[in-house]
């Protein structure tokens, strides 16, 4: 039986080190802030955006919560963000994605500024992840990076297989491996033979979005595996990407959904938003 990566505890640790560092600045009359923005309905991101205030204030935090229409146009949209951008209460921004679908998400991305960027989407930051010069890390594939780490397991020289290649996980993941001196493949749709490229994974990250796609044949014995896959099953309840029974018989450590990469998303917003908040004042 594999070791339970536990991202429940580990983002509570993340958290309260963030509140400590923000009861600091505070001191110093520094009140780090952020926007975020729900557009539509859309019951998945109203969890994410309540979860999000959640942490904020259990981060201490000031959050600006903008909860718009389905119908809000582009241009509004726009303009709420333009003025974020130059509100200096707010130290980052985030916009709850998917947005309905006649708002152009890249347009959206592009307009929020790079230093308010606490999501890491805007091509500017996005560049940066990839020559290595970063101020913010995306937060879902910095969680994986933190859950790894968490395990003891030693990231350099490693061959790491990361499935899926979308610009928020999957990509940003390689990258944050890659940088880390891993041995890096990126397996997407089109891969042929995936399960002999997994199956040489010593650190495996599913992000793939297909429930138990990951099945234990596929797995090395004594591999690390992240779990980055949020499925809702016919039963109503949540499942990552990971058949987790099997393959938690046969690998070292393993993260469980719920309770593994999730939490460790928004514990890094709050770390990214404390970053942004420095920069802004000069303290970093
Ligand atoms: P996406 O749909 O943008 O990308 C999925 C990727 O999987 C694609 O790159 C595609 O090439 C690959 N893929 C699809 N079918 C495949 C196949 N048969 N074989 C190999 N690769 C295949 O999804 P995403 O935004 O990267 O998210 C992936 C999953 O992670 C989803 O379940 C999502 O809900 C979850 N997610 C979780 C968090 C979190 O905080 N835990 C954050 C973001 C996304």
């Amino acid at each position: 039986m594999a070791q339970l990566i536990d991202g429940k505890a580990v983002s509570k640790q993340i958290k309260e080190e963030t509140a400590k560092e923000v009861l600091a600045l505070r001191e110093k009359g520094i009140v780090p802030g952020l926007a975020v923005v729900l557009v539509g309905e859309d019951p998945a991101s109203k969890v994410y955006v309540s979860n999000k205030q959640k942490a904020c204030k259990a981060c201490h935090i000031e959050s600006f919560g903008y909860v718009l229409p389905e119908s809000t146009s582009e241009e509004e949209l726009l303009k709420l963000v333009g003025e974020l951008n130059e509100d200096p209460k707010v130290n980052g921004i985030l916009v709850q994605l998917p947005l309905p679908r006649h708002i152009d998400e890249n347009k959206i991305i592009h307009a929020i500024s790079p230093k308010k960027d606490v999501d890491a989407f805007h091509p500017v930051n996005v560049g940066k992840i990839m020559i290595g010069d970063y101020d913010f890390l995306p937060c879902t594939p910095a969680g994986c990076l933190a859950l790894i780490d968490s395990t003891g397991v030693e990231i350099s020289g490693k061959r790491c297989v990361v499935i899926g290649r979308s610009n928020i996980v999957g990509k940003p993941m390689a990258m944050l491996l890659l940088h880390r001196n891993g041995t890096v493949t990126i397996c997407h749709s089109k891969t042929k033979n995936l399960a002999e490229i997994c199956r040489e994974a010593d650190i495996l990250v599913a992000a793939v979005g297909r429930e138990k796609f990951v099945t234990a044949d596929m797995v090395k014995e004594g591999a690390v595996v992240i779990d980055v896959g949020i499925n809702r099953m016919e039963n109503g309840k949540l499942c990552g990407d990971v058949d987790f029974d099997a393959v938690k018989e046969k690998c070292a450590a393993i993260t469980p959904v719920p309770g593994g990469v999730g939490p460790m998303t928004i514990a890094m917003l709050m770390k990214n938003t404390v970053t942004a908040a420095k920069i802004q004042n000069g303290t970093l």
